[in-house]
């Protein structure tokens, strides 16, 4: 039988190269929890709602393409992080995974304090009401304005970078008679992504200072000499998507390590550690992530075991998670635009959106799923690539996935696990509008941020 008489047919698996895809799940319909946001489901009809509202309706009402969050799910993983790192350590939303106002809001009202890497961070965070003391300012290269911004605001803690900006940060409080609450971010020698870490990874990035060589050390001697400056802990942030503890025992050991020296040295026990982000969530069924509570009492034995052996009092620990809070709760609602089969390779299903709202696939090779979410399909699963409508051809939002064969322009798809690094690093790119973020509750929905508008651009591009 030839292929091209069967085009929707589940066949040239065979042309993929060997663990680039997931076979097809046994049941297309069926919504794997563990990617899927808490309330998603399907209907009597088949049509997949979310929030208590079918996708249909939302795409009526809100148009396509658009990220749906689910707020219930949202403060249900805010809480169980809150919940298991307890009143003795403290959980830092990574506000560069996606922020805003009602985020903000929703972050204050769950008892979580709040990371901002930028001015913009930073103002939207303050617009929404969240105290400047459960505020952590980080960024590599703040600028002078940002810094000071920062400091009248009264930030809990800036994280340092670099000895200019020790030294900037330092004069910048002491102009303003104040004395900052800082944090020295050091690189210890560890990456860690998704399933494997190096624990000897070279210092070469432009994050942190490195405490190979003593430059970490040296950072903390000049910090304490500085009277603008209040040093509460070494921070430490490894690496992305991460499903292996091990990386950060390394990164404790070597972080209490340098604690200990400092006490040596100094006479000093700084309080604070922060283990910063990084965890990772199921993009596809083929991710296990662990557990917030899991993840506490893992970081905490860590931490807890090592400074017995330095015999430090156990500083109080924080963690900055952006991902594994915002990430699985939101997925983005495309409709199908054209359906093109290549005889012997794949069909190509273009969407309406594309990477200028989800650049994470073409920029990092990401694995995400798909699904048929406006109906049910007994058809025959067929290998797709999910495109879309920009003018680049690497512009892939999901790069291999089954979709039901009879998939036709008109029907909704939905990509799960986009909350995170997606509408945060939206583009207008071909002058696309930047989708909406619309959230859903008990069977309201609400848009928190707009869709953008021709105007919008526009309105930038002053003639
Ligand atoms: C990006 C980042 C995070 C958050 O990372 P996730 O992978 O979203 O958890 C936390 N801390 C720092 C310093 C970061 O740069």
């Amino acid at each position: 039988m030839s292929r091209s008489a069967h085009p929707a047919g589940p066949r040239h698996a065979d042309v993929l190269p060997e663990g680039h895809y997931t076979a097809p799940a046994e049941d297309l319909n069926a919504l794997d929890p563990k990617v899927w946001a808490h309330t998603v489901g399907r209907d009597a009809d088949g049509v997949v709602t979310v929030g208590g509202l079918p996708v249909t309706q939302l795409a009526e009402e809100y148009g396509t393409p658009a990220y749906i969050l689910d707020e219930a799910d949202f403060r249900d993983r805010a809480r169980a992080w809150r919940t298991a790192f307890g009143a003795d350590a403290d959980v830092f939303y990574a506000g560069k995974a996606f922020l805003s106002r009602a985020v903000v809001r929703w972050l204050h009202e769950e008892g979580l304090n709040l990371d901002v890497c930028s001015g913009g961070e930073l103002a939207t965070a303050l617009a929404a009401g969240m105290p400047a003391e459960r505020i952590a300012f980080h960024g590599n290269n703040k600028s002078p304005e940002e810094i000071e911004r920062a400091v009248r605001a009264g930030v809990g803690r800036i994280v340092l970078d670099s000895f200019q900006e020790i030294v900037r940060v330092a004069h910048i409080a002491q102009s303003l008679g104040k004395r900052q609450r800082v944090q020295i971010r050091i690189t210890v020698g560890v990456e860690a992504h998704t399933h494997e870490f190096i624990a000897t990874a070279h210092e070469d990035q432009k994050f942190g200072i490195p405490l190979a060589g003593g430059q970490a050390a040296e950072a903390v001697r000049r910090a304490l000499t500085l009277d603008g400056l209040e040093v509460i802990g070494i921070h430490s942030h490894i690496g992305s998507q991460i499903f292996d503890m091990s990386g950060f025992e390394v990164a404790a050991h070597r972080v209490v390590g340098l604690l200990k020296d400092i006490r040596d040295e100094h006479g000093v026990e700084l309080p604070e550690i922060d283990l910063g982000g990084g965890l990772g969530i199921a993009y596809t069924s083929d991710d296990d992530p662990r557990e917030p509570h899991e993840i506490a009492k893992a970081l905490t034995e860590i931490v807890t075991r090592e400074c017995e052996s330095a015999r430090l009092a156990t500083p109080r620990i924080s963690v900055e998670p952006g991902r594994a809070i915002v990430g699985p709760t939101a997925f983005t609602l495309y409709e199908v635009g054209t359906v093109k089969p290549l005889d012997g390779l794949r069909t190509y299903v273009s969407v309406d959106g594309g990477m200028s709202d989800n650049i994470r696939t073409a920029l990092y090779d990401a694995e995400y799923s798909v699904a048929l979410v406006s109906r049910t399909s007994d058809a025959e699963p067929m290998l797709v690539r999910v495109v879309g409508k920009h003018c680049e051809s690497g512009d892939i939002v999901v790069k291999d996935a089954f979709l039901p064969g009879d998939l036709a322009p008109g029907d909704l798809v939905a990509v799960p696990a986009t909350g995170a690094y997606c509408r945060s690093m939206a583009s207008n790119y071909n002058h696309a509008l930047r989708p909406p973020v619309v959230s859903v509750r008990d069977g309201a929905a609400r848009v928190i941020v707009r869709r953008e508008t021709e105007e919008d651009l526009l309105r930038l591009d002053v003639g």
